[in-house]
This record gives structure tokens, C-alpha cells and sequence, in this order.
């Protein structure tokens, strides 16, 4: 292949209106940002509760650095498994109601990791078809029958259980889809990994630490419990860190240290993070406004009034979708909205299924309601010209 075939390849994602920039952020991540210069509302960020900037996370953090040093120097079965790692671990466990956690660097990490380690040649993983690219990607390199549902559609999961003969079945889910906010119908997933003698993996990413009590997460909120259950979560969005872990069974995360390669093949993240999630796990269970904040605010945006002409998807998490459909008006409204000081990220394919290109409007409790407020007479003024 020669570079003018490449040159060729990204023209064709510009003239598809699927060019990507990158903003330069200038000041820590929060609901108010300076980017290349100039101050803005931000609804683009996963720091759902506004901890990536929390005084006493920062505090957590320099304590962390002062006591173990800047870098890990070694994967965790070797020698980089610190103190305020396994403080953590334990941590997650409790908070998840769950027997053990096993700390992954990122959730990227966590699910390529854990999932290949589950599922092999002769196995079968069925899958949500609005998964994240993560799970998707562990699905495919795992080599097993990589065979996908319709978005939350347990009946068509179930004719797919009841045909298998796979040895091993895992079904694949997000617990908070990640582009359009709404939950996995995970009590019906659980009955039919019980039913079909499968195992449910859930990515909670976008749940842990805004849904349920004291932010436990999606399965926590709804009542499920199941050995049959494996439980992923990012540190790197609502906790506000950096980081993920997944839980369950104790031979399950036992043997997950053993054979997921993306935690034996890899530096440990280096402790002070973990010193600032622990600080985060404390806050994110005492700071119970932070989540009624977010849910007031949820609550503002869809009473709008939005404009008719693009509908906010269905979600009751801090994830609401401003459908527009088409990629370039996506892309014109996004930057409208810029114009008037206001970020929010335009989504598209192959992000998202072709025609379904949207603003995704990310709600966080560092917002205050006059952000929102802002926002949805910004749209309005924008649908009217
Ligand atoms: N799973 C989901 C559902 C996600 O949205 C993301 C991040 N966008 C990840 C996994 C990956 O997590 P991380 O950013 O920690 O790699």
C-alpha cells in the first residue's frame, strides 16, 4: 500500500462529512472548560459527577505520589502491585456487593482482557449489536462464534441460546449503552444466562458510580444477583480517575489474573491513581447530592421544550442523545453551538448506525441547571434559522 492510497482513504472519510479534529483542552476537565483559548459549557466529558477535578481526589493523588513515586516499574504479578492497589480491589468488591475485583489499566484493557481470557475457539459470546468497540474488538480476537443480537431484544437473544451448541456461553452486554443512554434489560439477561447455562458479562462503564445506591452500579440497581454474573466498570468516567476493574466469583477473578493478557502483560497503572480512586469510592458514597444534582438536571433537559425537529433518544441516565440523523447537520449544529460557547460532541458513524448521527449530550453534576438552560435556548434559537 503506498501513502497515496492512505491520502485517498481519508478523503473519502472527509467527503462522508466523517473528518475528525481534536479540540486542545487548556484546563482540567469539568462542566466549564478553556479549549484553544476560549471559555466554554462543556456536555462532552464523562466526569458524570464532576470528580476529575475534586480537590480532595487531587489531594488523594499528590499523598499517592509522595508515597510510592510517579511510575508502577513492574506488571502486577511481577513486582507493581502496590499497597493502595489491593486497598482498592477490596474496595470495589464491597462497593459492587460482589466476591472479588481484579484492577485492569483501562476498560479498553479490561474488556479485551477478561473476555478473551473467558471464551475461546469453541465457545460462543452473544452480543448486544450496539455494544461498545471494546467488547466487539474482545469478542472477534477471542475467536469464538462471535454471533450479535438487536439492540436489547431478549427474545431474539434467546432463539440464538436455544440453537447453540457452543461449549462455553457468554453473553456480552453495555449496562449503560454508551451512545444512546438506556439500560440493558439486564433482569431478563440473567434469567436467560441461568436458562441456557451461559455466563452474563455486563460493561457498566457509564453506570458505576451514577446509577443506584451510592452509585453501585447497574446491577445493583436492579436487584440482581447471580453467580453466573461478571461485572466490568471504568474508574475513568464517573469516578473520575483512571482505570477500570472487573468483579465477580473468586475463581473467576483468580483465574482472570492468571490468563487475561492485558493484566499480565502490562505495567500496573502507577499506585497514585489507585491512592485517588479509593478517595473517589469515599466521595462518590458521601456526596449523594452530586447524584440528585445530575438527576435534576436530567429531568430539565427533557421538559426542554427542545425543538420539535430532533427528538432527545430515550434515556434516563446522565447520557441523553439529541437525534439529528444526517452527519453533516450534526456536524453544522455542533459547531453552532460552539459559536455560542457551548460543547457538545457530535456522534457518528460508524460510531453509531448509518443515519443516526446525533449530539450526545453528556450531563454532569458540576453542571449548574443556567448551563442547561443555556443549552436548550441555544438549540431552539439554532432550529429556528
Ligand atoms: N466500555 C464502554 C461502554 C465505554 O464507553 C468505554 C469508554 N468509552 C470503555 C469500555 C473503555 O473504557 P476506557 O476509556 O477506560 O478504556
Amino acid at each position: 500500500m503506498t501513502f497515496s492510497a492512505l491520502a485517498d482513504e481519508l478523503a473519502e472519510w472527509n467527503a462522508r462529512g466523517l473528518k475528525r479534529e481534536r479540540r486542545l483542552l487548556e484546563s482540567p476537565q469539568s462542566a466549564h472548560v478553556t479549549v484553544d483559548g476560549r471559555r466554554y459549557v462543556a456536555f462532552c466529558s464523562n466526569d458524570y459527577l464532576g470528580l476529575a477535578n475534586d480537590p480532595r481526589l487531587i489531594a488523594a493523588a499528590q499523598a499517592g505520589l509522595a508515597r510510592y513515586g510517579v511510575g508502577a516499574g513492574a506488571s502486577h504479578l511481577v513486582l507493581g502491585h502496590a499497597e493502595p492497589h489491593a486497598r482498592l480491589e477490596r474496595a470495589l468488591a464491597d462497593l459492587t456487593g460482589l466476591p472479588r475485583a481484579l484492577l485492569f489499566s483501562t476498560g479498553f484493557m479490561a474488556n479485551i482482557g477478561a473476555i478473551t481470557a473467558l471464551a475461546g475457539r469453541s465457545d460462543a459470546i452473544f452480543a448486544d449489536r450496539l455494544n461498545h468497540a471494546s467488547l466487539n474488538d474482545a469478542c472477534l480476537l477471542s475467536r469464538a462464534r462471535f454471533i450479535r443480537y438487536p439492540h436489547r431484544d431478549v427474545r431474539a437473544l434467546e432463539e440464538r441460546l436455544a440453537t447453540t451448541r457452543a461449549r462455553r456461553r457468554l453473553i456480552v452486554t453495555d449496562g449503560v449503552f454508551s451512545m444512546d443512554g438506556d439500560i440493558a434489560p439486564l433482569a431478563a439477561l440473567v434469567a436467560l444466562a441461568e436458562r441456557y447455562d451461559a455466563w452474563l458479562y455486563v460493561d457498566d462503564a457509564h453506570g458505576f458510580g451514577v446509577i443506584g445506591d451510592e452509585g453501585r452500579g447497574v446491577l445493583s440497581d436492579a436487584r440482581i444477583s447471580s453467580n453466573r454474573l461478571i461485572y466490568m466498570a471504568t474508574l475513568g468516567k464517573a469516578a473520575g480517575v483512571f482505570g477500570a476493574f472487573v468483579a465477580g466469583e473468586a475463581a473467576l477473578i483468580e483465574l482472570l489474573m492468571h490468563k487475561a493478557h492485558t493484566y499480565v502483560y502490562t505495567t500496573a497503572a502507577p499506585p497514585l491513581l489507585a491512592a485517588a480512586t479509593l478517595k473517589s469510592l469515599e466521595v462518590m458514597q458521601s456526596d449523594r447530592w452530586r447524584r440528585e444534582r445530575l438527576y435534576e438536571l436530567i429531568r430539565m433537559l427533557q421538559a426542554g421544550p427542545l425543538p420539535a425537529r430532533w427528538r432527545l433518544m430515550p434515556s434516563h441516565t446522565a447520557i441523553q442523545p439529541l437525534l439529528i440523523g444526517d452527519n453533516g447537520e450534526a456536524v453544522s449544529v455542533a459547531a453552532r453551538l460552539a459559536e455560542r460557547g457551548l460543547l457538545v460532541p457530535a456522534i457518528r458513524p460508524p460510531t453509531v448506525p448509518h443515519g443516526s448521527a446525533r449530539l450526545r449530550i453528556s450531563l454532569s453534576a458540576a453542571h449548574a441547571p443556567r448551563d442547561v438552560a443555556m443549552l436548550i435556548d441555544a438549540l431552539n434559537d439554532i432550529a429556528s434559522q
